[in-house]
C-alpha cells in the first residue's frame, strides 16, 4: 500500500492539492482540505523503466486518481527494483514478449508507453489490441502515417489514446491560454518558441534514426512546435526551415542537429522557432498581441515555470507535471472530461503531420504548405 496515499486520503487532503501548491509557505489551511477521492482510480502499467518512466513513477506515488500497479521492461532486474520499491505484485509484471496477455488483467486499465520513439508505434497496436486504455509519450511516433494507424487501432479496440503533453496542464501555461482566448492580448502577431539542450553521449538511443526517427525536432522541437500551437490557438499553415549541423560526426544523416523554422498560421501571425541538440540555455516561449505579452522562461521544463505578460508576473501554482497530469489523465478516461488543450492522438499526429513539413522544408529550401 501507498502510505504517502493513505495517510494523505485519511487527512483528506488530496495529494493534487499539495502539488498545486506554491514551494514555499503553504500551510494545510481550511481551503486546501477536500473530502477524500472516492471516484475511480486509474490503474497504470509502465512500459519502460527508463529515466522518463522513473519521473512519472515517482510522480504518481502523488496521485489520488491513479495508480502505478504494474510493470513492462525487458530488464528483469528492474523489474524487482520497481515490484520492491512501488509494491507491485508479481501478477502485473510482463516483459516485452508476454505482455499481450495483459488483456487478461483486469486489474490493470491503462499501459503508459515510455519506450524509445521509434517503438512507441508498434508497442502501442499491442496495447490497444489486448483492450487497454494507452497513454504514449512523445513524440507519439516518428510519422505522421505510423502515428494514424494509432489512432485508428486504439478507435478500432475501443479504447484512449493519450499523448504525454504535460503543458497542457500546467497553471501557468494555462493562465497564458486563458488570457488569449479572453482577448487580453489583443490579436495574436507573433510567437517565438527556443527549445534545445547541449546533447551528451554520442551512442544514446536519441541520435540513433532508427530509435528516435531524427534527432532534436522529434526530442525538443516538438516543444515548440506544439507550443507555437496553444500559445497561438491556431495551427500553422505554411513552415520555411533552416538547418545547420556543425557535427556531422555526433549527428548523422537524418539525426538534426539545430533547425530554425517559421510558421504562418491563418489568422496572418506568424512563429519563429529554434530546435537544437547544441545550445543550452533554450526553454523560451514569447508571445506578442496587439495589446499585450507572455514571456515563459522556463517554459516547458519541469520547472518551475516562470513568467510575465504586460499585467505582471504570473503567479499561478507550481506544480510536479507528471502528477497533474496523471490525475487529469484519469477523469480524461473515466468521465470523458475535455482538457483545455487535447492531450488525445489526433493532437499527436498534428505535430507529426508539422514535423515532416519541417523536415521537407529544411531539405528543399522552400516554403512548405501544412495541411492537418
Ligand atoms: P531512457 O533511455 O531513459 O529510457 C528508455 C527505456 O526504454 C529504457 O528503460 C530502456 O531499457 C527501454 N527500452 C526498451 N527497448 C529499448 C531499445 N530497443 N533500445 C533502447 N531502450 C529500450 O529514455 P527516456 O528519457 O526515458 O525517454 C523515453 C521516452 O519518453 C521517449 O519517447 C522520450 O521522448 C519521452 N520523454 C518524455 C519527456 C516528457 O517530458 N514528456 C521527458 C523525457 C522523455
Amino acid at each position: 500500500m501507498n502510505s504517502r496515499r493513505d495517510f494523505l486520503q485519511k487527512l483528506g487532503i488530496s495529494a493534487l492539492a499539495l502539488h498545486l501548491a506554491p514551494l514555499s509557505g503553504w500551510t494545510a489551511s481550511k481551503n486546501n482540505v477536500e473530502a477524500p477521492y472516492e471516484g475511480r482510480v486509474l490503474r497504470v502499467a509502465i512500459m519502460g523503466l527508463g529515466s522518463y518512466g522513473t519521473r512519472v513513477a515517482e510522480a504518481m506515488q502523488s496521485c489520488v486518481k491513479a495508480k502505478l500497479v504494474g510493470v513492462i521492461s525487458g530488464t528483469p532486474s528492474k523489474i524487482k527494483d520497481w515490484q520492491s520499491k512501488y509494491g507491485i505484485p508479481a501478477k502485473n509484471c510482463y516483459n516485452y514478449e508476454n505482455f499481450d496477455s495483459i488483456k487478461n488483467n483486469p486489474d490493470i486499465d491503462a499501459v503508459y508507453v515510455i519506450t524509445p520513439n521509434a517503438l512507441h508505434h508498434g508497442m502501442v497496436l499491442r496495447v490497444a489490441k489486448a483492450g487497454k486504455h494507452v497513454i504514449c509519450e512523445k513524440p507519439m511516433a516518428i510519422n505522421a502515417k505510423e502515428g494514424q494507424e494509432m489512432v485508428d487501432a486504439c478507435k478500432k479496440a475501443n479504447v484512449k489514446l493519450l499523448v504525454g503533453y504535460r503543458m497542457h496542464f500546467e497553471p501557468k501555461t494555462l493562465e497564458v491560454i486563458r488570457m488569449r482566448n479572453s482577448g487580453e492580448f489583443g490579436k495574436i502577431l507573433f510567437f517565438q518558441g527556443q527549445c534545445g539542450f547541449k546533447i551528451g553521449d554520442p551512442t544514446q538511443w536519441r541520435l540513433n534514426k532508427q530509435l528516435a526517427g531524427g534527432g532534436s525536432m522529434m526530442d525538443i522541437g516538438i516543444y515548440a512546435i506544439n507550443g507555437s500551437r496553444y500559445m497561438t490557438g491556431e495551427d500553422p499553415v505554411w513552415v520555411t526551415a533552416q538547418e545547420t549541423k556543425t557535427d556531422p560526426e555526433k549527428f548523422k544523416e537524418g539525426v538534426d542537429e539545430t533547425i530554425q523554422f517559421q510558421f504562418g498560421f491563418p489568422s496572418g501571425a506568424t512563429a519563429s522557432c529554434l530546435s537544437t541538440y547544441n545550445m543550452n540555455n533554450l526553454d523560451r516561449f514569447f508571445l506578442d498581441g496587439e495589446k499585450g505579452f507572455a514571456e515563459m522562461w522556463p517554459s516547458t521544463g519541469y520547472g518551475p515555470i516562470q513568467g510575465r505578460t504586460h499585467k505582471g508576473e504570473l503567479t499561478q501554482p507550481v506544480t510536479t507535471h507528471q502528477t497533474v497530469q496523471m490525475e487529469e489523465m484519469a477523469a480524461i478516461v473515466f468521465d470523458n472530461k475535455q482538457p483545455v488543450v487535447p492531450v488525445n492522438g489526433e493532437e499527436a499526429v498534428k505535430d507529426l503531420k508539422i514535423i515532416e513539413a519541417i523536415y521537407q522544408a529544411a531539405k528543399t529550401g522552400s516554403k512548405v504548405v501544412i495541411s492537418l
